[in-house]
């Protein structure tokens, strides 16, 4: 069991700084497991003592998961000088727990986006060595077709001399903007992008559709988000 100070607690979920705590200790406005705490650094194990705030039970939880349908304009980060954040779209009361994006897509790639604090989950998906599939969505300016199938199982030469894994590539539909689907064992800066600019052709427009075996919730408007469930965690592990 973990052991946590009760003012570290409440604190954490926003109740008020570690002095405002000191107060509403003295003004008997916390209780750990029916009994009044007369002392701020009370010890509690957060997942089991039922704590009582100012006559409201206390859910604490160590972390949180966030599938964010992440809009055009938005950086994938915890800070930035000059744009918006992911995070400017989530509601503050989440930020206690500081989240922090799984990945990066860029700033104008739209679509599965996983926020969380939990650091052993995000370096698990992220590994190079796990080679967890992303698939993606894309609008592609260029008629795609059989030989860019054939082009992306065996892997081709990013830019930088990059020679990409084995990827499975779907035509939805072969044009002048031709619409695909596209996925990938791997995560190079702006891959998909490059990849089509290695067999001349360019991404106009894209979106992530599923990480490992989580898929976006396509109920998830642009900006919306929503807790995961305890199953889609599940399917993270
Ligand atoms: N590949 C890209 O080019 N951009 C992304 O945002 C994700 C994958």
């Amino acid at each position: 069991a973990k052991k946590l100070r009760v003012d570290k607690v409440l604190s954490t979920i926003g109740c008020g700084s570690r002095a405002d705590l000191k107060r509403y200790c003295k003004y008997k406005m916390i209780s750990v497991n029916g009994e009044v705490v007369n002392n701020p650094g009370f010890q509690v194990d957060p997942e089991v003592d039922e704590i009582v705030f100012d006559g409201e039970k206390v859910t604490y939880r160590e972390f949180i998961y966030i599938m964010l349908n992440k809009p055009d304009g938005y950086i994938s980060a915890t800070f930035d000088k000059h744009d918006p954040i992911v995070l400017d779209l989530i509601d503050p009361s989440y930020l206690i727990y500081e989240p922090f994006p799984v990945g990066r897509l860029d700033k104008d790639t739209e679509g599965l986006l996983i926020l969380t604090n939990d650091g052993k989950l995000s370096h698990r998906v992220l590994s190079p060595k796990k080679h967890v599939p992303k698939t993606y969505y894309a609008k592609v300016d260029g008629i795609v077709n059989d030989d860019d199938i054939i082009a992306f199982e065996k892997g081709v030469t990013l830019d930088d001399g990059y020679e990409t894994m084995p990827a499975q590539l779907k035509i939805l539909k072969s044009d002048e903007i031709s619409e695909i689907e596209l996925t990938i064992h791997e995560g190079k800066y702006h891959q998909v992008k490059r990849m089509f600019e290695s067999v001349g052709k360019r991404v106009v427009y894209l979106k992530r559709l599923s990480m490992g075996k989580l898929n976006l919730d396509e109920s998830l408007e642009l900006g919306e988000y929503r807790e995961l469930t305890i199953e889609e965690i599940k399917l993270m592990e």
